[in-house]
């Protein structure tokens, strides 16, 4: 048994806080034979010391003073979240030279190149294993198991909330908002559900994903972001019809610019998927993150994407790595940007797409529709028809066709963003159509 203690500063002692304290208290000789340390918990961050906790935890332990707590550490877990003070907190700890684990997803895709040169800077390990779909292992994976590839694609069901909403909306065939409202009494999305439901949650993960998968550092501002506030229950319908569901996608991928040199795309929205594809069979709240390797080929990582047990799992794995390196005396892994590859907009991606369309029940208005689509160099792969009026078997009221009108729905093959935007301007201005229902990007296929 080692003689050697590390100390141990936990920021935060919430949902995933206190389950990592837990662990490190309950399982500390097995952790030290792991760690080649004992890692010694000196305090708990906190903001109001007598708050009542899920946990048990010694009440001496808590202080509000976490400024104290970091300058006495030789590693830093934080997990208090948001933007201040965890960032000044996590400056202090890489400054004085100590290694860093956190969760905190909005401080890495806002801010996380500052953190990274700072680690760089006094040669202190930064890992975040947790920031991105919980516990599922995924960072390491890119970070380290595929180093050696060359990771072409990731496509990622990276958050839970928006996952059990599209996945409820797929099996009861119930409107977004009856959903969103049962999520939040069954405490699967919060009272203010904006951060999970416009896809900025998502679109923070995508952007720590493609920054590792691509060696380039990409932030929040560079990810094109779309929640999935508009998918209705008539989208969830036609998509099965068609043999789809639809998932929040994070989208990251090498995509070649017009004149031939390599950029990165990345982003994130509501994603016809091919209900064979491996990421369909992904239900309620889990996520999973699929990754395309020239030489791995395909991988897919599943599991629980939130909660204190499973987020203080993948916690827990980056404090004993980071532990054994510190006992060693091995300098830890530092992110490479050494690509640093330009991100590129909507113009460089083509993608097929799902059209949907409320047009005048009468004859010619697909072909007029059809020659919309020529005109753009757009062409159709598939192409439904429905007139089912309210009354009709199997139809809501919500979903039911006026008298006289007809759905349309078109899946493209792969097309560009502006000849799709252009197609769609066009078809909106036809005498014969009603509305433009929906505009859904399809991956997969
Ligand atoms: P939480 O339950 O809200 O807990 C936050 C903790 O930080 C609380 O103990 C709070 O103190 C403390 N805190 C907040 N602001 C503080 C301040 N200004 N000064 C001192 N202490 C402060 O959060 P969580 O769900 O555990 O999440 C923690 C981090 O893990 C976040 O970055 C989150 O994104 C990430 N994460 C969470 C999950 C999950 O399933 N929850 C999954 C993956 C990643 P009080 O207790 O006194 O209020």
């Amino acid at each position: 048994m080692t003689d050697r203690t590390l100390k141990v500063a936990l920021l935060g002692g919430g949902t995933v806080g206190a389950q990592v304290a837990r662990i490190l208290l309950d399982d500390a000789e097995a952790l030290t034979a792991r760690a080649g340390a004992r890692l010694e918990l000196t305090g708990i961050g906190v903001r109001n010391v007598d708050a009542p906790r899920d946990v048990d935890l010694p009440r001496e332990l808590f202080t509000a003073d976490a400024e104290a707590l970091v300058e006495g550490a030789d590693l830093v877990i934080e997990l208090m979240g948001g933007i201040e003070p965890a960032r000044t907190r996590i400056l202090q700890a890489l400054g004085r030279g100590a290694s860093v684990v956190t969760g905190n997803k909005a401080l890495l895709a806002q801010d996380g190149a500052a953190l990274f040169d700072e680690a760089e800077r006094t040669g202190a390990e930064l890992n975040f294993e947790a920031a991105v779909a919980g516990a599922i292992p995924i960072i390491r994976p890119i970070r380290e198991s595929l180093s050696g590839d060359r990771i072409t694609r990731v496509l990622g069901i990276v958050n839970g909330t928006t996952n059990f909403i599209l996945d409820a909306m797929d099996t009861t065939g119930a409107q977004f908002a009856d959903v969103l409202a049962e999520a939040q009494r069954l405490g699967y999305a919060e009272a203010d559900p904006t951060a999970d439901v416009e896809g900025l949650d998502a679109a923070a993960k995508a952007a720590i994903l493609a920054s590792l998968a691509f060696h380039t550092r990409v932030a929040l501002d560079d990810v094109r972001c779309e929640g999935i506030t508009k998918v209705t229950a008539g989208d969830i319908a036609a998509a099965q019809d068609a043999g789809f569901t639809i998932k929040l996608l994070a989208i990251a991928e090498l995509v070649r610019d017009a004149d031939g040199s390599e950029g990165v795309s990345v982003r994130v929205h509501p994603t016809l998927l091919p209900r064979k594809h491996p990421l369909a069979a992904v239900h309620g709240a889990f996520n999973a993150v699929f990754v395309e390797a020239e030489n791995a080929g395909s991988l897919m990582f599943y599991g629980a994407g939130a909660g204190g047990a499973p987020t203080a799992s993948a916690i827990m794995g980056d404090v004993v790595s980071t532990a054994r390196r510190l006992v060693q005396g091995v300098p830890g892994r530092t992110n490479t940007s050494t690509r640093d590859l330009p991100i590129l907009g909507p113009e460089s991606v083509t993608t097929s797409y799902s059209i949907g369309l409320e047009v005048a029940d009468q004859p010619g208005v697909l072909s007029r529709v059809a020659s919309v689509f020529a005109g753009h160099g757009v062409s159709i792969e598939t192409m439904r028809q429905r007139i089912d009026g309210a009354g009709a078997q199997g139809v809501s009221d919500a979903d039911a066709i006026p008298d006289g009108r007809a759905e349309l729905r078109f899946v493209t093959h792969a097309a560009s963003e502006a000849a799709l935007a252009a197609t769609v301007a066009d078809i909106r201005n036809l005498d014969v159509v009603e509305s433009v229902t929906s505009v859904l990007r399809v991956e997969g296929v």
